[in-house]
């Protein structure tokens, strides 16, 4: 039966994508079933999406009832929930305005053209380039390929949008050399998820907030997949004590309904004046109550703290468990944003894991990825653990 489904959607949906063989029909907390009954523990959460695991009551319930008051309305109008959940957004994080969209490329988008914008305004023509980091992920549409720094996903593409230029990751001198005249940001992930899982070293990001306000350079964060609690604050750049100019968000936002958006200080989003941005779905009604719910669970359950508790725990098992398998390398991360890196090529291992009934992420090299809902208990983790040891044995033998 599987199978069949399998093979339709082979035949109608464009072949863009690598999937797990399996068609996933219901999800519950950290769980999900295939069509068969079959269960699975999910270590993947819709690819960092449904932090408050799958069918969250809050979420739930919010989106049945908007969709049964008002679904959209266009943004020529005012909203109550999308005012409700701008204030949210605002009163929990260093920003002062937000700007709704549908997805992480969408609101990546926003923020490079805010960016030139904002210094188009202040410092006048031609300061438009942005200064983006090897390795990065920033989204699929023309200008976000154009700012990511893997040359993977541009293949076929050119000619792409011009004005990025791309430094090593953690390199704090190659940004200093590569800043022109004519630099109006920098823009960067505070882990790169997509990219291997790496971390930003703190100093590095505190010396790139100095630079870029004495500069007048604004810094954008990339936090589609590291804000939303994913690493055990709110938003990453809480980790380093510091205050970004514009972040970008999405994947979590909504625990699975299509959201996006970007926060910025007044003083930077003034410049989007009316008619220079817009989306037409951007933060309507279903929209924003799937993220008011989605951030007040966030906020108000003890997820944030759950996530740093079982992250630490499960990063301290993981690097136990490298001490005793040579194959592997480095396990490193930050929150349930987590990576392992080995020896032997991912898929196998991501196979393994699919075939012991536990979704893991496969990352860029020989890493993949563990990024269970924050709400994972330890019982749950402990059966990964577990698994996972038969799977690493196995690579012994
Ligand atoms: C997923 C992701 C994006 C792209 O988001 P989409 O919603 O797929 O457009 C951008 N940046 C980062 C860091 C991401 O993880």
């Amino acid at each position: 039966m599987q199978e069949e489904w399998i093979n339709k959607a082979k035949k109608y949906i464009a072949d863009t994508y690598v999937r797990f063989p399996i068609v996933v029909t219901r999800g519950e907390g950290c769980w999900v079933w295939d069509m068969h009954g079959r269960r699975y523990l999910d270590f993947l959460s819709g690819i960092a999406v449904c932090n408050l695991g799958h069918a969250n009551k809050n979420v739930v319930e919010a989106l049945a009832y908007q969709a049964a008051r008002l679904g959209h309305i266009s943004n020529l109008f005012y909203m109550e929930p999308q005012i409700r959940a701008a204030e949210l957004l605002v009163e929990n994080s260093f920003g002062d305005k937000v700007f709704f969209c549908n997805s992480g490329a969408e609101a990546n988008e926003a923020a490079i053209k805010l960016a030139r914008r904002y210094s188009w305004k202040n410092h006048g023509e031609g300061r438009f380039e942005i200064i983006a980091m090897e390795n990065s992920f920033h989204g699929r549409t023309m200008a976000t390929m154009s700012a990511t720094g893997q040359e993977k996903f541009k293949v076929g593409f050119p000619p792409l949008l011009e004005g990025f230029s791309f430094v090593p990751f953690n390199d704090l001198e190659a940004i200093e050399r590569a800043i022109t005249p004519k630099t109006c940001a920098i823009m960067l992930e505070l882990i790169q998820s997509e990219g291997g899982v790496y971390v930003a070293d703190p100093q590095y990001v505190q010396k790139l907030r100095k630079i870029t306000r004495e500069k007048d350079i604004l810094l954008i964060l990339d936090e589609v997949q590291t804000g939303m609690g994913r690493t055990g604050k709110f938003f990453g750049y809480e980790q380093y004590g510091i205050e970004p100019d514009v972040i970008s968000l999405a994947k979590a936002l909504g625990n699975g309904f299509p959201v996006g958006a970007i926060i910025a200080k007044d003083q930077v989003m003034a410049a989007f004046e009316p008619g220079t941005h817009a989306s037409t779905f951007g933060g309507n009604p279903l929209a924003a109550s799937a993220i008011i719910a989605t951030v007040d669970t966030l906020l108000s359950e003890g997820v944030l703290k759950n996530c740093e508790t079982i992250g630490t725990y499960l990063l301290n098992e993981l690097t136990k468990k490298r001490k005793r398998f040579p194959f592997i390398t480095d396990v490193r991360g930050k929150g349930l944003l987590l990576g392992i890196e080995t020896t032997i090529p991912t898929d196998g291992i991501v196979r393994e894991f699919l075939s012991e009934g536990v979704i893991v992420a496969a990352s860029k090299g020989n890493v993949f990825r563990l990024l269970p809902p924050l709400i994972i208990g330890k019982e749950e983790v402990d059966i990964f653990l577990e698994i996972a040891e038969r799977i690493f044995e196995r690579q012994k033998a």
